[in-house]
């Protein structure tokens, strides 16, 4: 897409740290990284954001990011990582094309996990119902 700033990247318009490229999928160092050895994951064909992708991308993108994510593990001591995609402006997605975020977690890093609510009585069942009557196979 032309306007897009992850298509200039793939295309090499706009230089990146790349760590990986496959037939359908491009991977490069995030530029403002949560830890050190932060990879994005990104599909060539351009999509919106994880409900827009092709069900080949997604699997093309996973499956690499399973071998980065151990790369990434192994190059940089990590003992963990986060696997995360933003989708959607209201879940904090500034770049509109699809892409996986690997960040490298180290036992000291003091990151938080995200705030957990409650549901009240009888609650997770209604939202049970309402999520599994928009689930079409
Ligand atoms: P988000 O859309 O919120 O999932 O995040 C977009 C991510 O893209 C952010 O973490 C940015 O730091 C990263 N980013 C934006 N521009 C570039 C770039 N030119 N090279 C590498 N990473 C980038
Ligand atoms: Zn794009």
């Amino acid at each position: 897409m032309q306007d897009c700033i992850f298509c200039k990247i793939i295309k090499g318009e706009i230089p990146s740290s790349k760590v990986y490229e496959d037939k359908h999928v491009f991977a490069f160092l995030d530029i403002a990284p949560v830890n050190k050895g932060h990879v994005l994951v990104v599909p060539k064909n351009h999509s919106l954001d994880f409900s827009d992708m092709a069900d080949e991308d997604i699997k093309a993108v996973f499956v690499a990011a399973k071998k980065i994510a151990n790369a990434v593990m192994k190059g940089t001591g990590a003992q963990g990582y986060n696997l995360g995609m933003n989708n959607k402006k209201a879940a904090g997605q500034l770049v509109m094309h699809s892409h996986l975020h690997i960040i490298p977690r180290f036992d000291d890093d003091g990151l938080k996990h995200w705030p957990a609510k409650k549901y009240t009585e009888g609650e997770a069942e209604k939202v049970k119902d309402v999520i599994i009557k928009q689930i079409s196979i």
